[in-house]
């Protein structure tokens, strides 16, 4: 993905991409977004949803012992490798809750019918190189 848009992701999830100009010795996620453009969309919303959920999963009773910082040790979701595998999006996220791992399935499958490049209705291409891309993305 294109720096402008990495840099977008990171300013609006600070919490998910915390680790993303870590060292490559504490995480993947010093590599980037490993995919094309086109799946921004997916990224941005499923991490909306996960950021919204934690944030709400905070405010329950249960949590109010913690402090934030000890909450988000153990609850806040943290993106360690974002990439492009076989045609699809890959999301590995540490600290996961059942509800984070549902948003993160969805986010994967969209991705088999999102052109990588640019957003567009794609499908899975096979070639040298399996990806899902639209018909004029596979042209060029
Ligand atoms: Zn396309």
């Amino acid at each position: 993905m294109t720096e402008d848009l990495d840099k977008k992701l990171c300013e609006k999830y600070p919490k998910i991409f915390k680790m993303r100009n870590a060292s490559m010795q504490e995480t993947c996620m010093c590599w980037g977004f490993e995919h094309g453009n086109g799946w921004y969309d997916i990224i941005d919303s499923a991490c909306k949803n996960i950021q919204n959920h934690v944030d709400w999963k905070r405010k329950q009773s249960s949590y109010d012992v913690m402090t934030q910082e000890e909450f988000d040790e153990e609850h806040q979701p943290v993106a360690v490798q974002v990439k492009e595998k076989f045609g699809g999006l890959r999301l590995y996220v540490d600290n996961c809750d059942d509800y984070v791992r549902g948003v993160i399935s969805m986010a994967e499958t969209m991705s088999y019918r999102t052109c990588e490049e640019c957003g567009s209705h794609g499908t899975k291409r096979s070639g040298a190189w399996v990806r899902t891309l639209c018909d004029g993305c596979n042209k060029k």
